[in-house]
């Protein structure tokens, strides 16, 4: 497939609004290809040359697009930043400026889909002296060869703003619709993507009509991490599961840990590798005598002189200021192992819970820093309360309970687990939303240019961002520096095609960071989209911000739905 076919589809891709539709297309797309051609164009509609996980970014500044744009369309660099300040974007410049060419060069080929692939992959491993040069040819070579549109596409992928707007749930509906002309495989290819993080060999898999379920966890790929669901009562836990395990709920960072052979990695929430930041855990990972293992854990800073935990901000907070060799050393981390989903060769996932315990607890008898995570084991409403009461007075978030007879389960929010924190206001729980635009200071504020946020949860069912919050408070002068900072180098000319929203804020901004809010109580409000029918919304009630959350990405926000949810206890809990 010629790679300015892929462009064609790519813009009327990011012309549908509509997430089915958008899904359509995509399936047009993906019928057009050959099978080998299947998993780096998944990779490339997602804007990576392989899973996130493998963490391989492309990497190109906008300063050297701007010359391999210069090169190839015979204008000057200042030619083309004129344009680009124009256009607001380059990919669009580079369309621009390529269009007016008067014809192209004849030693150029025309770009295939895998070349376009093998081009971005050399240009995410390039590194060291000379690279960004060598970046520069390959993206060059590419122009040469592109129509304007292709163009568009090929520098807007190189400075990882592909931007089609489409998330991995359209890209798995795509692939059902394409076989079987509705949703109806969405749910087995979700299933087998949350067991290995990697959409592309689950889509090579599926079209080459391999059985989905033959997918399970292996070292070294990922798992989805399991989230909870919300109650607001010890009772109401109680009655939906019955006798369940409680657990501390760690104010930490959560870690999935891999080791097999002699080998360990260590990802984060968001999947990606983080194993060079935690060399305690990987030693002490070594040393479990397993031959192959995946488990789960929240990991906390500990001062043995104080005896004293430090929370997830904290131990953050210290790795950035001591180093990481300072930090394990006066600091050393504890990691609480809530799961174990893998053991010696074999998938543990659809083990009930109260089994992959048991072998948790073998496992991690005597293995400090690795520690099981506290717990009891109760059906009595009111021990859970007490349970909950004390942890809550040491300091700890709040319960985390599970359901003993579940398996676990990937990459939902689901009831196996629940958790209760304490409250905050009249909500069950803080809310993370990621920042879709800012606006500027007044008044006081008004030598930063920074007055406040914009703030989106998500809509899973249509894969859009609502607004539920305009955000003022809860920041220190530093952190609006930062945030400043920050919000400047991710501003966009337009609203963002995934983003629903009434208000209309000084700047937009890509929607890529995440922040904890916490709120006095949800409200309906004509001003926000967030659960929006006819002219009500749902927004929050003096919002303000406790932490930004670099460990949630924008698909790992608060839903609309879980929005509504908090509205509906909020109400119950008022009638009570
Ligand atoms: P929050 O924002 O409340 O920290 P979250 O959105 O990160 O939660 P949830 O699904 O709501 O994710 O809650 C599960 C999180 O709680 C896990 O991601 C994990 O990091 C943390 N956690 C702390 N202690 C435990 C535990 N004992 N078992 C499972 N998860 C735990």
């Amino acid at each position: 497939m010629l790679f300015s076919d892929v462009a064609e589809h790519f813009s009327k891709i990011e012309a549908t609004a509509s997430r089915l539709e958008m899904s359509a297309q995509i399936a047009r797309l993906l019928s057009e290809c050959k099978k080998e051609e299947i998993r780096p164009l998944i990779y490339i509609i997602e804007g990576n040359v392989a899973p996130a996980y493998e963490g391989l970014d492309i990497g190109i500044g906008e300063k050297f697009a701007i010359r391999a744009i210069a090169q190839t369309s015979g204008r000057s660099e200042r030619e083309v930043l004129a344009e680009y300040k124009k256009a607001g974007d380059l990919g669009s410049a580079a369309e621009k400026l390529l269009s007016k060419k008067a014809q192209l060069s004849l030693a150029s080929s025309q770009n295939t889909l895998m070349k376009a692939y093998h081009s971005f992959l050399k240009i995410a491993k390039l590194s060291g002296a000379g690279s960004q040069e060598a970046k520069i040819s390959l993206l060059s070579e590419l122009l040469n060869g592109a129509t304007p549109l292709e163009a568009r596409y090929l520098v807007r992928f190189c400075l990882g703003k592909l931007r089609l707007g489409v998330g991995d749930p359209s890209i798995i509906d795509a692939l059902s619709m394409m076989k079987k002309g509705d949703k109806s495989d969405s749910e087995a290819i979700l299933r087998a993507f949350n067991l290995c993080s990697d959409l592309g060999e689950v889509a090579e898999a599926y079209i080459s009509g391999k059985s989905m379920a033959h997918f399970s966890a292996q070292p070294f790929k990922p798992i989805r991490p399991a989230l909870a669901e919300r109650l607001q009562s010890a009772e109401e836990i109680i009655e939906k599961i019955g006798k369940c395990a409680v657990e501390a709920k760690y104010d930490g960072l959560r870690m999935q840990v891999h080791a097999c052979d002699g080998r360990v990695e260590i990802y984060s929430r968001k999947l990606e590798k983080m194993t060079h930041m935690f060399p305690e855990i990987t030693s002490a990972a070594l040393k479990l005598g397993t031959k192959s293992i995946i488990f789960e854990g929240e990991a906390l800073a500990y001062n043995p002189k104080e005896k004293k935990y430090y929370s997830f901000q904290q131990t953050i907070q210290r790795k950035r200021k001591y180093g990481i060799d300072a930090m394990s050393k006066e600091f050393p981390l504890r990691l609480f192992v809530f799961d174990l989903l893998y053991l010696d060769g074999k998938d543990l996932t659809l083990e009930r819970y109260s089994s992959r315990r048991a072998m948790l607890e073998k496992v991690f008898r005597n293995a400090e820093p690795l520690v099981p995570s506290e717990q009891i084991i109760t059906d009595d409403p009111k021990r859970l309360e007490e349970y909950f009461n004390k942890l809550v007075g040491e300091g700890l978030e709040g319960i985390i309970a599970k359901d003993l007879n579940q398996p676990y389960v990937a990459g939902a929010r689901k009831f196996a687990w629940i958790k209760l924190k304490k409250s905050y206001g009249e909500l069950a729980d803080t809310i993370d939303a990621v920042i879709v635009g800012y606006y500027l200071g007044k008044g006081q504020r008004k030598e930063f240019e920074f007055g406040g946020l914009l703030a989106c949860v998500l809509n899973e069912e249509t894969g859009k961002l609502e607004t539920i919050a305009k955000i003022g408070s809860g920041f220190s002068e530093d952190e609006m520096v930062n945030l400043q900072k920050m919000l400047e180098e991710a501003r966009l000319k337009e609203r963002p095609k995934e983003v629903n929203s009434k208000l209309v804020p000084d700047f937009w901004v890509k929607p890529k960071y995440v922040i904890t809010v916490a709120a006095d109580e949800i409200t309906l409000s004509p001003m926000h989209t967030c659960g929006m029918v006819g002219e009500t919304g749902y927004a929050l009630r003096f919002p303000r911000m406790i932490s930004l959350r670099d460990d949630k990405g924008p698909e790992d926000i608060t839903t609309t739905k879980e929005i509504m949810a908090m509205f509906e206890m909020q109400k119950k809990r008022r009638h009570d």
